[in-house]
C-alpha cells in the first residue's frame, strides 16, 4: 500500500504556513513505513520542531486510473483520521532549498493513524468536524467542507498519475492550528464526537 498526502488544502492552514493557495491539488508521499498505530510515540532525535497535522485519511476499496470525477465516490467506502506529523525545521530548509520534502515527511511513524474507520454512509461527507485536542485543549479544528479541493476530486487528479489500489490511504490536508509538540503532551484526535486516537508523546 502507498500513503498519498494533500498539501495546503484548507486556506487558513496555507495563510498560517505563509504559503500560496494551490490551483490544483499539491502532493506527497510517505512509505509503508511511516504508518504508527501505537499509544505512545517518541519524537525522533532528528527534529526540534515537530508538529502534529490533524487529517482526515481516506481509504481506497478498488482500483483505479484516470477516475472520473463522477465516479470518484465509488473507489473509497471508509474514512478515517490521521496526523501527518512534520519535521517543520527540516521542511523549512528542504522548502528555502528547493529539496524534495521526504526528509521532513516520510520518516517513520510520521503517519499515525487512528485503528478504527467510519463507514462512509455513516458520516455526512458535505459537513463533518474533525479535529485535535492536545492536552484537552482543541487546538485543530476543520470540517470537510472547507477542503479547497474536495476528496472525489483529489482522487480523479491522483489516479491521473498514478494508480490507485485497495488499501491506499490518502491524507487530506490539515486546517489551521498546527503547533509542535513536546514530551508529555497527550493528542486525542475525533471526528464528530468520536474520539478515534489517543497518543501519548514522549
Ligand atoms: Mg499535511
Amino acid at each position: 500500500m502507498k500513503i498519498i498526502c494533500i498539501g495546503r488544502n484548507y486556506n487558513d492552514h496555507a495563510k498560517e504556513m505563509n504559503s500560496p493557495v494551490p490551483t490544483e491539488p499539491l502532493y506527497f508521499m510517505k512509505p509503508d513505513t511511516a504508518i504508527f498505530r501505537e499509544k505512545v510515540y517518541y519524537i525522533p532525535d532528528f527534529t526540534n520542531d515537530l508538529h502534529h497535522e490533524i487529517e482526515l485519511v481516506v481509504k481506497i476499496s478498488k482500483m483505479g486510473k484516470h477516475i472520473d470525477l463522477k465516479n470518484a465516490g465509488n473507489y473509497y467506502e471508509e474514512i478515517g483520521l490521521g496526523i501527518d506529523f512534520t519535521a517543520r525545521d527540516i521542511q523549512q530548509v528542504c522548502k528555502e532549498k528547493g529539496l524534495p520534502w521526504e526528509k521532513a515527511k516520510a520518516f517513520d511513524n510520521s503517519a499515525l493513524l487512528a485503528n478504527e474507520f467510519f463507514k462512509k454512509s455513516d458520516l455526512n461527507l458535505s459537513n463533518t468536524v474533525f479535529g485535535l485536542r492536545k492536552n484537552d485543549e482543541t487546538v485543530q479544528e476543520g470540517n470537510v467542507k472547507d477542503m479547497i479541493f474536495s476528496i472525489d476530486e483529489i482522487i480523479c487528479y491522483i489516479s491521473k498519475f498514478v494508480t490507485l489500489k485497495p488499501g491506499d490511504l490518502i491524507y487530506t490536508g490539515t486546517p489551521q492550528g498546527v503547533s509542535a509538540v513536546k514530551s508529555g503532551d497527550k493528542l486525542e484526535g475525533y471526528i464528530e464526537s468520536t474520539t478515534l486516537f489517543s497518543v501519548e508523546i514522549k
